[in-house]
């Protein structure tokens, strides 16, 4: 089976399972992991900001994070189809008390004009107040787009000037570091608060990181353990992650080759796939899906008519080439 459900479904590698049978640990509630400390300071630094937590997963990291900017009662503006709206089952309203407003756009990119206009400022006893804006980088549902760094410069302009904070949900900023050849501290300078995930396009197993001053860091470090997040001896955990950004960075440019051509083959133009997701719409999705894989190719739908692809560490040339020649025929 060929699986491009999602870069979720890798596996990790024997080099990182050797790295991390290695790791040095301890107990990490008690700030005394080293491996754990070393992946924090190293994410950190890559997107340029004074702390990171490590948290088990991207979801964990956008709650800490968004709520570092949005106090219950409050509201975050962010994309229709952004993660945060669509597929955290609500953590934000259930845990963090966030109330949400969204604009639509078909790139998931940032409508400056629409957070204009939807921005509410403290009004006292009559509106929600916004306190931040949330951007999705690349965005998953809209197809791995990335939301260019012009875009970003223009917002935390805007933001500063309207006394607003700004969240990026990078799960794969990864992947739009490697497309465009922006420098992750370029993308990171735009923001208050991030998060990151190591078990995407990375190949880690499990990982994220919630990144922000050493302050809102310190805040969501207490918040975490409160959520039930607080781990022990994880720098086995933490040296997956450690690997993954040493080994499997570069290597993004390969997933994203092979989307492009997984899109020639399903005749959606290349030029619109940036990284490594394919979205194809069809009236027959679920057929195809069940068609797919009967011809040893996994992949998924993400709505009733569109079908989305998934390139990662465990599907090589050879593999997305046979994917290819299938979904070509299929479709
Ligand atoms: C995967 C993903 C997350 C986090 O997902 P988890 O399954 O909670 O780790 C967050 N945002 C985006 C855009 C994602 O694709």
């Amino acid at each position: 089976m060929i699986d491009l459900r999602s870069d979720t479904v890798t596996r990790p590698t024997e080099a990182m399972r050797t790295a991390m049978a290695r790791a040095e640990v301890g107990d990490d509630v008690y700030g005394e992991d080293p491996t754990v400390a070393a992946l924090e300071e190293r994410v950190a630094g890559l997107l340029g900001h004074e702390a990171a937590l490590f948290v088990p997963t991207g979801s964990m990291g956008n709650v800490l994070a968004v709520r570092s900017l949005v106090a219950p009662g409050q509201e975050v503006l962010c994309e229709a189809s952004a993660h945060i709206a669509r597929a955290e089952l609500g953590a934000h309203g259930a845990i963090g008390g966030v109330t949400m407003r969204t604009w639509r756009h078909p790139r998931g990119d940032v409508d400056l004009d629409a957070v204009r206009a939807m921005h509410a400022p403290d009004m006292g006893p009559f509106f929600v107040r916004t306190t931040c804006v949330s951007v999705e980088n690349t965005h998953n549902f809209a197809g791995g787009t990335v939301v260019p760094l012009d875009r970003l410069r223009d917002l935390r302009e805007w933001a500063d000037g309207a006394g607003v904070g700004v969240h990026l949900d990078g799960a794969r900023l990864w992947n739009a570091h490697v497309a465009t050849g922006t420098p992750l501290a370029d993308y990171g300078a735009q923001v208050d608060v991030a998060s990151v995930c190591l078990s995407k396009g990375l190949g880690a197993p499990i990982g994220s990181l919630m990144v922000g001053s050493a302050d809102a860091v310190a805040e969501a470090r207490v918040w975490r353990k409160r959520l039930g997040g607080g781990m022990r001896q994880v720098g086995v955990l933490a040296a997956a992650g450690l690997h993954a950004l040493d080994h499997h960075l570069e290597r993004l440019a390969d997933d994203h080759a092979h989307a492009r051509l997984l899109a020639e083959a399903c005749g959606v133009d290349p030029a619109g796939v940036e990284t490594n997701i394919v979205v194809v719409e069809r009236s027959d999705a679920a057929a195809l899906v069940e068609k797919a894989a009967a011809e040893g190719v996994r992949v998924a739908t993400v709505g009733p008519t569109t079908v989305r692809m998934v390139t990662h560490l465990d599907v090589s040339r050879d593999d997305a080439e046979r994917a290819a020649a299938v979904l070509a025929r299929l479709v």
